[in-house]
């Protein structure tokens, strides 16, 4: 992976939160050119005139100045295209995390994602199926069983044809608590999921969706994160009868996993050999542009949010948009036609309907209960079976 990519805005150093920000910011006065390269294709920082300007007049004790972190979405190109390679995305998670720190954040305007990310990571739609002999485990994340509950279910029983002590965690990474600063609660939470699974000797995550692989990678360094489309290009199962392919489409790589050729190769790869012709975008792989959703930034500026949509649609040129994040494809859903790679793979096309059918809220709750019910009496078997 690029080193100077999303990734590096996932800080996991010890260095204390203010002693972070102040070195960023001194960084940034001192280093940063006022080349403009970070805010050229920034909807974010066109709003503040450049990020030179808008260090220079931040200041740290205003909670105000520091609540303009979050109409960032944190998609981490500043960071990639940056030439002095500063890192204008990890300060402003920083500012994100010092803005929590200051004063109890105003979270009604996140009411409805961090009741999806509760939910998500209650014992009630958590599931720990972790098998005798497993060592690898498929993460699949809240989007795709909420949204595609059956082709979550086809996967898991695809990547257990290929390993048979494959093991399946249900619960979310809860990335909606560490993008908005609630490093308390995203720690608790995560920590908790990595302790468990290396107390039962996992080495392996396979992993679907883009966000919970950076969260894996970035602070569970101890286990090996494998996003599963690199996997499924060395083994695309039988394709699916679909009648669109042929067709031109676009590939969405998705902005968690910008520094991540090996993934973007893939999805490249499966696309191509399910028999479509692949245009490249204007902005592809690590220069990727956030889908709008990145940030949580549409719960507080929708049309800031919007604007990042709009403006990759724009380049789709009326294609299809093909991606393999479960987000960034109903962010896209709102307004074009767009695959999720899994669907390709997995789904079940009706009619003649270019898209395969996806569940909205609040469906998508009931179908990651019912997914979870699923695969219970799994864990049931395997431990009464160890009982005898
Ligand atoms: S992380 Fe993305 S949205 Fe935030 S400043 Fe950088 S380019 Fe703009
Ligand atoms: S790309 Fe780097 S050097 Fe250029 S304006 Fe942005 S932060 Fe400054």
């Amino acid at each position: 992976m690029d080193s100077n990519t999303a990734s590096s805005s996932l800080p996991q150093n010890a260095t204390p939160l203010r002693t972070r920000l102040r070195k960023s910011l001194k960084e940034i006065e001192e280093q940063c050119t006022d080349c403009g390269a970070c805010m050229r294709h920034c909807a974010f920082l066109k709003q503040h005139g450049s990020l030179l300007t808008l260090v220079r007049q931040l200041e740290l004790s205003t909670p105000e100045q520091v609540q303009i972190s979050f109409g960032c979405s944190l998609c981490g190109l500043c960071t990639t295209v940056c030439p002095q390679k500063l890192d204008p995305c990890g300060l402003f998670l920083d500012l994100r995390r010092h803005r929590a720190a200051m004063a109890p954040l105003e979270l009604t305007p996140y009411k409805a994602l961090l009741f999806y990310e509760r939910l998500g990571a209650s014992k009630l739609f958590s599931l720990f199926h972790l098998p005798p002999g497993c060592t690898t485990i498929f993460f699949p994340g809240c989007a795709l069983p909420g949204t595609r509950p059956a082709v979550t279910h086809r996967l898991f029983a695809h990547l257990q044809s290929q390993n048979k002590n494959l093991g399946l965690v249900l619960t979310c990474c809860t990335k909606p608590s560490h993008d908005l600063g609630r490093s308390d609660v995203f720690q608790n939470n995560f920590q908790a999921i990595k302790k468990r699974l290396l107390t039962h000797h996992i080495t392996t995550v396979l992993t679907a969706c883009p966000n919970c692989t950076a969260i894996f990678r970035q602070y569970a360094p101890e286990l090996s994160t494998e996003n599963i489309f690199s996997l499924l290009a060395e083994f695309v199962p039988a394709p699916i009868d679909n009648p669109h392919k042929h067709q031109e489409v676009v590939v969405h790589d998705p902005c968690p996993l910008r520094g991540d050729r090996q993934s973007q190769e893939a999805a490249r790869t499966i696309v191509s050999q399910l028999g479509y012709t692949i245009r490249p975008m204007a902005h592809q792989q690590n220069k990727t542009l956030c889908c709008g959703e990145g940030g949580a930034v549409g719960c507080v500026q929708p049309q800031l949010a919007t604007s990042w949509t709009q403006k990759r649609i724009a380049q789709a040129q009326g294609r299809t948009i093909i991606t393999t994040c479960g987000g960034c494809s109903a962010m896209f859903a709102r307004f074009t036609a767009v695959l999720h790679l899994a669907d390709l793979l997995f789904g079940k096309y009706v009619g003649n309907s270019p898209q395969p059918k996806i569940s909205k809220p609040p469906m998508t709750y009931l179908n990651r209960l019912l997914l979870k019910l699923r695969y219970s009496w799994r864990v049931w078997w395997h431990k009464k079976a160890g009982e005898n």
